[in-house]
């Protein structure tokens, strides 16, 4: 009989199998153990079909990679520690000294600091391109270039690209395309299948997500995920993303797990207020512009319409206002301090409505020419009702004069 420690430590009681529940359960290793040391040498730690080390894959992770193909329509999914580290791992994997990619002016701030910043110094260009206009990106594209990103629609100024087109320039040039579909979710247009009953399918290669924002849906766990369709490319992300050490904690994927299934509801009903508060802010005084692709005169507002009312639809929780440019900086900065339900902070997706600022001439190559000049709010909409948050931004508005 071995000591107490011992016994506690190689305990021989087993859980009856057939465990089931709403949730899959929460699976902590760094150690997984093999049967056999001929099993050890034989378990390929690339294969999903068995458990190699904890860094490779858990019945956590290799579930809430299932799901997350499944919701994006992909068929490899990679998890990341955060939206960002998804963006770097698709830029380490598939570029090198040499190489060019070309980025949207209207990208996620990150992704730019990233480029300008630590692939700058291995040797590896960028270029930006204007979002709105497909023949920028097409003449963008030179023997250089291996990777192009999208993203649609585009961080804080919301304009909707020809995601389509911009794809099959991409295809037509023999690049990847790489499209950060956070704001889409999965939920308002099928990336790798863009196109309903195209043959072959029309799509991109990667998406990243920020799981961050709607799938994790509480504003308190950071992951991210790379999807594939192309097996070959999911092998090459997968490889470096190995090499790297990239792991998420299983608390976090649980977390994410969790919010999965109402994802499409909230979704839907961030959707629906933001249109609401949208609506309500064009018809203020205050405000020079507002930005949101559902307006009919929000720049690529017909290829919103075309690509996502088609599908499931749904245009997130996110719009931006340009105060008429007689308000100044401080004035704004009164009304932001003053909104009570809309709290001040980044990220979005989750119950708590967001305000922002934004100094948007610092964040664009130049100022875009569909907007006016004027400070930029941007708002994140959260699951407070509509009129609650409409009488929020009266009130504070109200501040202004
Ligand atoms: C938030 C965000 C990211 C990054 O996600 P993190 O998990 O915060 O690193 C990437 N892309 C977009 C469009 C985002 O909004």
């Amino acid at each position: 009989m071995a000591d107490l420690i011992t016994t506690l430590i190689h305990h021989p009681y087993q859980p009856p199998a057939g465990f089931a529940a709403p949730q899959p359960g929460v699976f902590k290793a760094s150690t997984v153990f093999f049967p056999s040391v001929d099993a050890m040498r034989q378990f390929d730690w690339k294969d999903k079909t068995a458990y190699t080390y904890g860094l490779h894959g858990t019945p956590t992770t290799y579930t809430l990679e299932e799901r997350l193909c499944t919701l994006e329509g992909g068929g490899q999914c990679l998890l990341v520690p955060s939206g960002l580290a998804a963006i770097a791992t698709v830029a380490l994997a598939l570029l090198k000294s040499g190489d060019e990619v070309l980025i949207p002016d209207n990208a996620y701030g990150p992704s730019k600091a990233l480029a300008e910043g630590e692939l700058k110094a291995w040797g590896i260009t960028h270029q930006y391109f204007d979002p709105l206009d497909l023949a920028d990106l097409a003449a963008k594209i030179t023997s250089k270039t291996r990777l192009v990103w999208l993203e649609a629609a585009g961080s804080v100024s919301l304009e909707f690209p020809d995601l389509c087109g911009q794809v099959r320039t991409c295809k037509a040039a023999g690049v990847w395309c790489a499209l950060d579909n956070t704001w889409g979710a999965g939920l308002a247009f099928k990336p790798f299948d863009l196109v309903p009953a195209a043959l072959p399918a029309l799509g991109v290669d990667i998406t990243i997500h920020a799981l961050t924002k709607y799938p994790s849906g509480g504003g308190d766990v950071l992951m991210g995920s790379v999807v594939t369709v192309d097996e070959k490319l999911h092998m090459r992300l997968k490889l470096c993303h190995m090499r790297l050490g990239l792991a998420v904690g299983a608390n976090d994927a649980e977390g994410v797990l969790r919010a999965l299934p109402s994802l499409p509801m909230r979704y839907r009903a961030h959707d629906d207020t933001t249109r609401k508060l949208a609506h309500w802010a064009r018809q203020r005084s205050e405000f020079a512009q507002v930005l949101h692709p559902a307006l009919p005169e929000s720049a690529g507002h017909g290829h919103w319409l075309a690509l996502c009312e088609n599908g499931i639809g749904g245009a997130a929780g996110l719009f931006s206002v340009i105060f008429k440019p007689g308000y100044a900086q401080a004035q704004v900065d009164t009304f932001c301090d003053a909104l009570k339900l809309f709290k001040i902070g980044y990220s979005w997706g989750g119950p708590v409505s967001l305000v922002m600022p934004y100094e948007l001439a610092k964040m664009r190559s130049s100022w875009p020419q569909h907007l006016q000049r004027g400070t930029l709010v941007r708002f994140s909409v959260g699951l407070e009702t509509a009129a609650d948050l409409q009488a929020d931004l009266a009130q504070a508005l109200q501040r202004l004069v």
